[in-house]
């Protein structure tokens, strides 16, 4: 199938441009950008032109910050194109609740992706957890953001989530993960006093087997970034590092799971399959926990950031 990519930025040249190349179901045909481009890929610096041009091409992945995302992903639909959205699925849940409805009514695809829950141990954690009883959950997600997001100011403009950013990610893992529904009770945003979005933050969350779940989010760990999710039950202790690609057991490594490797390489599959099934995805489990946070959390105002 053809694909159009939109957002020529970090993730579609990290992931999306090679996954996307390294796919039988797959041929990216045009990408559509103020300034990126793909060598060899017919390029549209306009979203509205694109679709007008390339009737042939049926799909869109939009690789855009989550802002941006909403009049992209309903102009595709209204244009009768299947959609791909990076996570966050949009700035709001109602912007992805209306997203839904519009991709029902014009009976397309919708995929809310969720890279980390493809990493490599998390369909081998979640059947683990599957009938042991959780005592504690405790996520670990501290990385740089120097390193990983060098100067995108919109991560720390209004809708672009902050340390949720990554953050989000080890909740999208959570809820994948464990057999019973969480929910946020209380948290602590820290605000860089010269920012809009937290830089760090602490969750902790309601378990109906009251079992003790907390996050610990922080943007500003130097060197080597740590992705951790740890589950005490009683039936020993589940470890996954390295954002779900390493997990242990009571300090025994799972083996390696034979399959497709890589975390964009299966949603570029699963969206294949999506769209000959003619299916919505569009779980928006991690979102809610973020948006609770906002709505419930504590600001505490710390230092100004800079890059
Ligand atoms: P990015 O490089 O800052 O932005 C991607 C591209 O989007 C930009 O190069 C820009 O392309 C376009 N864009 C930016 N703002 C726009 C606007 N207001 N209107 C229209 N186009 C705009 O961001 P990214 O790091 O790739 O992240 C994009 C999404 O992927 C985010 O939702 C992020 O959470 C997710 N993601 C990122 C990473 C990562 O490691 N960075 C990992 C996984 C997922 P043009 O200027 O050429 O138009």
């Amino acid at each position: 199938m053809l694909i159009a990519l939109v957002g020529i930025g970090k993730i579609a040249v990290d992931q999306h441009v090679p996954a996307i190349a390294g796919s039988a179901d797959w041929e990216l045909a045009a990408t559509v950008s103020r300034h990126g481009t793909v060598d060899g890929v017919e390029a549209f610096t306009d979203f509205g032109k694109m679709l007008d041009a390339r009737p042939d091409i049926r799909v869109v992945s939009l690789c855009l910050p989550p802002v941006p995302r909403y009049d992209y992903a309903a102009q595709a639909i209204r244009a009768g194109r299947h959609v791909m959205l990076e996570k966050p699925p949009g700035a709001t849940l109602s912007e992805c609740h209306a997203l839904m409805d519009l991709a029902r009514a014009h009976r397309v695809s919708l995929y809310a992706t969720w890279h980390s829950r493809q990493a490599d141990k998390v369909p081998a954690a979640k059947a683990w957890l599957a009938g042991k009883t959780l005592r504690k959950l405790t996520v670990t997600w501290k990385e740089d953001v120097r390193h990983w997001h060098p100067g995108q100011d919109w991560v720390f403009d209004p809708g672009g989530l902050g340390i949720f950013d990554p953050g989000i990610n080890a909740l999208s893992i959570v809820t994948e993960i464990l057999p019973d529904p969480i929910h946020l009770t209380e948290a602590q945003l820290h605000f860089p006093a010269n920012r809009d979005t937290p830089i760090a933050a602490t969750c902790r969350f309601y378990h109906p087997g009251g079992a003790e779940v907390t996050a610990n989010l922080d943007w500003l760990e130097p060197g080597t970034p740590v992705w951790n999710i740890e589950a005490v039950t009683d039936e020993g202790t589940l470890l996954l590092e390295n954002g779900g690609g390493k997990m242990t057991v009571d300090g025994q490594q799972h083996d390696a799971m034979p399959g497709l490797a890589g975390e964009y390489p299966r949603l570029y599959a699963q969206m294949a399959d999506l769209v000959a099934e003619g299916g919505i995805d569009m779980d928006l489990s991690p979102m809610r926990h973020v948006a609770d946070a906002f709505t419930l959390g504590r600001r505490v105002v710390v230092p100004a950031f800079e890059w």
